[in-house]
Order: C-alpha cells, then structure tokens, then sequence
C-alpha cells in the first residue's frame, strides 16, 4: 500500500522518487524501508553507493545546498529504552533533504535521528555557517521553552565525539 498521507498533519501529499512531500504543511519522509533496502547490499561510501544516493537525490528533486540550514526532525518515543525525546534538531552545510538521507544512511548520524525519525517537520535557511551554529542552539532552547524534549546540539557534540571524533570536520568538509 502506499502511504499517501503526510505523517505530521494527516493532509494528502505525494512522493517525488522516495520522498514523501506534504502539501499542506512543511513536513517530508523518505521511504525508509526502500531506502535501507535499496542500499542494503551496498559498502557505505563505496563509488556505488554515491552514486545511488546522487540518483535517489536527482529523482526526489532535493535542491542543491545554498549555504547552511538548521533542521528539526520528529522523533518517534521509545518508552521502553527511556528514549522520550520528541524532536533532534540539527545544522548542516547540505540540503537539510539530503542531511535525512544521510541520517538514515547512518553518516554522521546519532542514534535517535537515525532509528526514530519520522519526519522532517521544517528547516530553516540558507544562512552563514555561524548564524546556523547560534540558531541550532537557540531552537533546540525554544521548543523545549515550550515543553518539548529536543536532542540538542550539546548531546549531539558529545554524542559525536564518542563515535567519531573527526565528524565534525567531515560534516564541513562534506559541506563544500
Ligand atoms: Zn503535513
């Protein structure tokens, strides 16, 4: 069955290749079960893999970057693990389209983005790389203002770190 529902306000939206775009608010999905089976036999980072993930791109008409955004995902709660975070707010240097894929490519990805999310609900920008910094951290502030619990930057960096401690650069340099 296909899923023609946008999975944040329930209105009709439609799929351009494997991204679900809604068309009454800002909310997209990729079909992640597609995704991980297209890219299920494939070496991450292999000349293969780039190219697949460049066509899933091409044919789901995510733009080129325009410079820095900052993104808010919808995470799904698991009670069960004491996981209640309800959204990861995020910044990158790619198109905030593309940095989901790659969230659930698992590059340079934690944990919850990459097994919880739901949706991509907004991002914001283009923007300076430094204005992209400021505003993850602000947002991740103003929607727990508002009583949501948000990974944030601050575990993001940790979290991070203990995986990876070289993602950061990779995340700029991936960003040219
Ligand atoms: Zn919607």
């Amino acid at each position: 069955m296909i899923e023609t529902l946008c999975r944040v306000c329930k209105s009709k939206g439609y799929f351009s290749g494997l991204l679900f775009k809604c068309t009454n608010c800002t909310a997209v999905h990729w079909d992640k079960r597609k995704v991980k089976k297209t890219f299920s036999k494939l070496k991450k980072d292999s000349e293969e893999f780039k190219k697949l993930k460049q066509q899933i791109l091409t044919e789901a008409k995510v733009p080129k970057s325009q410079g820095n955004y900052c993104y808010k995902i919808r995470l799904r709660k698991q009670k069960k693990y004491n996981l209640e975070n309800d959204f990861y707010i995020g910044r990158t240097g790619l198109h905030p389209y593309e940095r989901y894929l790659n969230h659930l490519l698992g590059k340079y990805a934690s944990k919850h983005a990459k097994n919880y999310a739901t949706a991509m609900i907004e991002f914001e920008g283009p923007m300076k790389f430094e204005a992209s910094k400021s505003r993850e951290f602000e947002w991740g502030m103003e929607e727990e203002a508002k009583g949501f619990k948000v990974i944030g930057p601050k575990e993001n960096e940790q979290m991070n770190i203990q995986s990876n401690k070289t993602s950061k650069i990779s995340e700029l340099q991936e960003s040219k």
